[in-house]
């Protein structure tokens, strides 16, 4: 069968499955089904908050447990319909991951998760000892979902609900990460230096994923509620935080379908373990808990990338990835004239501790001029361009940009002045194709924000965006390579996809940090010529260069650096003949 009949052939079997299988199973297959989706539910939030966000959450059971605790305490001590409970769920813990994420999220590395832990146990020893709730003892007698004119009492019909609820979200998650934001989301897992660079907020697109990660929960544990009609704090431990980690780390935690693999396998071992361990072991006792611990280590030893991966090897699937279509053009930012002066550095210095890095570096740039910053290793040019763009703020100095200061400006809020940078070591996204990492350049230039990607309402602008990514990968000499994976291409190619998304931000002056390392010498042609015609069109340039070459056939100044001081500054041949610089170079050597 053809890879495209195959998945469709797939596409209608699994719902197909799902409409059957609740009529055709036995009651004791329902309540495992309706368990795999609860908890998949959960997963699903963790595979957008850990797998893609990379943020490492313990504490999702609490969020179930908001949700359900919500639902039970308004129906039974106020008699509200379940149907209003659901969205006070969701306002309630929204409001509370807001809180907590605010709080957490600035935390770095294992804070991050100890955190998630903190308030995994706060939330779940409040649930325990709050009288309203039940203490221990929990909340029964909650009503059933009332459905049209009937009652959701069975858990066959139940089991409906549940998918169709997670298959929902499963698509609304997708939707999510095939967009901008989503973009945004998935370049905060390489560290977030080169998203913010972007001009991506970063604190805010992880604010966002863990609220959502959350709200999943909420309503996972709002369908609990009503399934199982009675609540006590027990399910919403620490330990079953764990197992929701588990799940998808087990499912394979970057993938949406990881989330139903992981909950399901976890889930059928689980019961499986239970039922035949202790008979084997001639003893009862929480025996599975053990053998799980096992295999996590098992997992994270053999198949880091978790179960789904493994399955895609064996039935590839039609793989949702960017394609470039035909759109209308993004507008453009008007240049500035040819000639007037884009960027002032002046006095611009930066302390590591004691190594004085950046030492009062004064130079302007023009539009319609490429200033070329040169000087040995070390001499601190990167830490320069980290400084202007405000990657890693200066010391000291000031920097004027189309005549407003930036040097306290974060570096989104450079980028949104129009300037645009590349990375000495890049900064890509290895798993995405070169288009998609093209258009998180874009980012700035479009305002369709997380709903609209959820329902899809971002399509149009999307697909300027994306043609906006073609048309500058083309003009890199990249078109050959639009859907190959960015890290399968060698150092040079990935050199200039950093170009082609510096300059899908519409810039109107461009920092190129050593842009040719790593080229051959057709594809540095290429490059000077694409420089040229830049420049020609009214672009500044700043580019740090160590190949001489390029170089001085291309800038209009030249400013030499050595140990963070400004050497010398002139025309290329000047530079050139000028004996501080050769002995800079050579080290004196005639
Ligand atoms: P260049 O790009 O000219 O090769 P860099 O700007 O990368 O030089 O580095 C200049 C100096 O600053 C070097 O001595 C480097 O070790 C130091 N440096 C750069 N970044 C940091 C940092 N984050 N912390 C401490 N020292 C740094
Ligand atoms: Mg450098």
């Amino acid at each position: 069968m053809s890879r495209g009949r195959q998945s469709t052939f797939a596409l209608l079997l699994f719902p197909g499955a799902l409409v059957a299988a609740p009529l055709l199973l036995p009651e004791f297959y329902i309540t495992l089904l309706n368990y795999i989706g609860l908890y998949a539910t959960v997963a699903l939030g963790l595979v957008l908050l850990t797998g893609v966000g990379g943020l490492t959450s313990f504490g999702q059971a609490a969020f179930v447990g908001l949700g359900a605790y919500t639902t039970a305490y308004l129906t039974t001590v106020f008699g509200v319909s379940p149907w209003l409970t659901l969205p006070a769920g969701l306002l309630l813990t929204g409001l509370v991951a807001w809180s907590l994420g605010r709080v957490t999220l600035r935390l770095s590395g294992h804070f991050l998760p100890l955190g998630t832990i903190a308030w995994g146990i706060a939330l779940y020893y409040l649930f325990g000892n709050l009288g309203a709730l039940g203490g221990h003892t929990g909340i029964s007698g909650i009503p059933p979902l009332p459905f049209v004119d009937l009652e959701l009492r069975s858990g066959r019909a139940f089991c409906y609900l549940i998918w169709a609820v997670l298959l929902l979200l499963m698509l609304i998650t997708r939707n999510l990460l095939d967009s901008r934001e989503g973009r945004a989301i998935r370049a905060l897992k390489g560290g977030s230096l080169m998203a913010e660079a972007m001009g991506v907020n970063t604190p805010r697109s992880k604010i966002v994923i863990f609220t959502v990660a959350a709200l999943y929960a909420s309503i996972s544990g709002w369908l609990y509620a009503h399934l199982q009609r009675f609540v006590n704090p027990t399910p919403f431990s620490l330990t079953q935080g764990i197992e929701y980690l588990f799940m998808a780390v087990v499912g394979g935690v970057a993938h949406v379908r990881g989330a139903v693999v992981g909950a399901g396998l976890i889930t059928i071992l689980k019961q499986w373990l239970q039922d035949w361990l202790p008979s084997l072991l001639g003893k009862s006792g929480n025996f599975e808990m053990i053998a799980f611990g096992l295999l996590m280590i098992f997992v994270l030893h053999r198949a880091r990338d978790g179960v789904w991966p493994i399955i895609q090897r064996f039935y590839p699937p039609s793989v949702v990835r960017a394609r470039a279509v035909e759109a209308p053009a993004l507008p453009r930012r008007p240049l500035p004239a040819a000639g007037s002066v884009l960027l002032e550095v002046k006095d611009a210095s930066k302390r590591f501790g004691g190594l004085v890095a950046n030492d009062r570096m004064s130079f302007r740039v023009r539009a319609g001029e490429v200033l070329a910053l040169i000087g040995p290793n070390g001499a601190g040019k990167s830490t320069l361009f980290d400084g202007i763009s405000g990657i890693d703020p200066l010391t000291s100095g000031a920097v004027s940009f189309r005549g407003e200061r930036i040097e306290s400006l974060p570096a989104g809020e450079v980028a949104r002045r129009g300037m645009s940078r590349t990375f000495q070591h890049v900064r890509l996204l290895p798993a995405m194709n070169v288009l998609e990492n093209v258009a998180v350049g874009t980012h700035l230039r479009g305002r369709k924000s997380f709903v609209a990607a959820a329902c899809r309402a971002d399509r149009d602008e999307e697909s300027r965006r994306l043609r906006e990514a073609a048309a500058q990968i083309e003009r890199c000499g990249l078109a050959g390579q639009m859907y190959e994976l960015a890290g399968s291409l060698p150092l040079g190619k990935q050199r200039l996809i950093e170009i082609a998304r510096a300059l899908a931000a519409d810039p109107c002056l461009l920092l190129l940090d050593e842009p040719a390392a790593g080229l051959r010498y057709l594809e540095k042609q290429a490059l000077a010529n694409l420089l040229r015609r830049l420049r020609a069109e009214g672009m500044g340039i700043l580019l740090v260069e160590h190949d001489m070459d390029f170089v001085m056939g291309l800038a209009d100044r030249v400013v030499v650096m050595e140990f963070g001081q400004k050497l010398a500054a002139g025309l290329p041949e000047e530079i050139q003949c000028n004996p501080a610089v050769v002995e800079a170079y050579l080290g004196g050597v005639e």
